[in-house]
């Protein structure tokens, strides 16, 4: 059995006027994959999904479905759904209705549509309120709406931006879930634009990070926690997002304020200027030492200026060298403002980045 629903962009490149949108994308999505468009706002996620809808023309490149080029071909040719983050409902129409309306543009008959209606709104778990209209659901009912009409075809796409934008943080976390499972069972190649780094980072199988029109990175979440291709990526990605520090780069061993780490991985010769990341979760107190003797060559000197109560877990924000760094430690944790301290890290948990470029030292 063949699987459709791949994607291929090719060095897509979209202007308005003299402001180019987007620099050439190349980007390749496999059949049912579950796939985000994470990034800033403004960075075009939103134009791109627009160009696979056919919402929007290129200025230069080529869009291929299943390997077939749309790049010209209408929305209603693509055999794509999208769903909006206003979600676009017919308010004088029914739930029902509303559902069944893709089925009718393409002239299914009566019977099939309510079928799959039901079908479609069983899936979202809205049966019960297809006699309603969609003023009289709440955010999140409206949004299963939308989502009903997108999967009552069975498109071999689906094109979600923000979908849960609009509802409360607790619906958004519990809809997403729904969302991952609702993709997993229909196994429809889905993309699903977002900013919030936590969401694309729970539901998608893989990745692209967007910046200022460009594609930065493609990954799985994993790979781009774990090794982001550069500093912009890396302060984007994580709660809080990762250090940055400027420091110098000698022997296997980091500079900065004073001390002296090693790391690992990277072979460099001579000395050179780098942006040393630490994830919050990966900074360590070291112990033992105060700043009255022997100030310890392997521990950075830190002050606390804030400490930030999560519940299960607290952020203490320090000043280092005059900058601002995170830590996140256990909840048993007794820190004090004013308190000064010394931090230290594994070997295995620096990222260096060049300083000038901002890329991945390798
Ligand atoms: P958001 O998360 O805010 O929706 P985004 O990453 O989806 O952001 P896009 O909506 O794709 O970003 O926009 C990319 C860039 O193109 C933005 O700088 C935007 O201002 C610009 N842009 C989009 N549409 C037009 C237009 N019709 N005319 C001029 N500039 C536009």
């Amino acid at each position: 059995m063949s699987h459709p629903g791949s994607v291929k962009l090719e060095n897509i490149v979209k202007r308005h006027g003299s402001f180019t949108a987007l620099h050439g994308i190349d980007l390749d999505i496999l059949p049912g994959e579950f796939f985000a468009f994470l990034g800033p706002s403004g960075s075009g996620k939103t134009t791109t999904l627009r160009i696979l809808a056919g919402l929007e023309p290129v200025n230069d490149g080529r869009v291929l479905l299943d390997d077939v080029d749309v790049t010209h071909a209408q929305p209603g040719e693509r055999d794509v759904a999208m769903v909006f983050q206003s979600y676009a409902l017919y308010p004088h129409m029914t739930v029902a209705e509303n559902i069944a309306f893709p089925l009718k543009m393409i002239k299914t008959p009566a019977s099939t549509i309510e079928s799959s209606v039901k079908e479609a709104a069983a899936k979202v778990g809205i049966e019960h309120l297809l006699a309603r209209r969609p003023g009289q659901l709440s955010g999140g009912q409206q949004q299963r709406c939308a989502l009903a009409r997108a999967i009552v075809r069975k498109p071999r796409l689906f094109l979600l931006d923000e979908p849960l934008s609009n509802l409360d943080a607790k619906l958004r976390v519990e809809t997403r879930a729904e969302l991952r499972r609702l993709q997993r069972s229909l196994g429809v190649t889905t993309v699903y634009v977002t900013h919030d780094q936590e969401e694309a980072m729970t539901v998608a199988d893989r990745l692209a990070v967007f910046m200022e029109g460009r594609i930065v990175q493609v990954g799985t979440p994993k790979e781009v926690f774990l090794r982001p291709a550069n500093a912009v990526v890396a302060a984007f990605i994580g709660t809080p997002p990762m250090n940055l520090m400027p420091a110098t780069l000698t022997d296997g061993r980091v500079s900065l304020e004073g001390a002296s780490l090693p790391v690992n991985g990277v072979q460099a010769q001579g000395t050179r200027d780098v942006t040393l990341g630490i994830r919050p979760g990966d900074l360590r107190i070291a112990e033992g030492r105060t700043l009255d003797h022997d100030i310890p060559t392997q521990a950075i000197p830190a002050r606390v200026e804030f400490v930030e109560d999560l519940g299960d877990s607290v952020i203490a924000i320090l000043t280092v060298g005059g900058q601002h760094v995170k830590m996140r430690l256990d909840q048993h944790a007794d820190l004090k403002e004013g308190q000064q301290l010394f931090l230290t890290f594994a070997p295995t948990a620096a990222h260096l980045f060049d300083r000038q470029t901002g890329e991945r030292l390798p």
